[in-house]
């Protein structure tokens, strides 16, 4: 069974203005802002204001919404940083790589040969 969202969780603290982030995009529903251990020059998380622990949670408002403001982060990433392309990924849970327990997007722009860290 999935565990339950803790409202203290770290981006939690973010959207509520409790610890700093560098924002970069905000909308009445989604926030995203500069991963601070990027795997790549422009790495951006998008994630939700509702409380969503992961995407399997998630209502369908709340992940269309989330899509949208991904494809536009991506869009002014890709622009930004004069990338070739655009990396997109999301985990869920301990099992699938999830470290911060409120749903988020990763948006890395891609250059031709430049891999990603780690
Ligand atoms: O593995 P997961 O997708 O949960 O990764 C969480 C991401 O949140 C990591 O890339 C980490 O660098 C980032 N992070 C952040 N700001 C924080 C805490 C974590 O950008 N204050």
């Amino acid at each position: 069974m999935t565990p339950t969202y803790d409202p203290d969780n770290i981006f939690a603290k973010i959207l509520r203005g409790e610890i700093p982030a560098h924002k970069v995009y905000e909308d009445a529903h989604t926030l995203a802002f500069m991963d601070v251990m990027p795997q790549g020059e422009g790495h951006t998380l998008v994630i939700p204001k509702a409380p969503s622990r992961g995407l399997l949670d998630a209502e369908p408002a709340t992940l269309a919404a989330l899509i949208a403001s991904v494809q536009w982060v991506g869009r002014a990433v890709r622009k930004a940083f004069e990338a070739d392309g655009l990396t997109v990924f999301q985990f869920n849970e301990p099992a699938g790589g999830q470290t911060v327990f409120h749903l988020h997007f990763h948006v890395i722009p891609r250059r031709e040969g430049v891999p990603l860290k780690r």
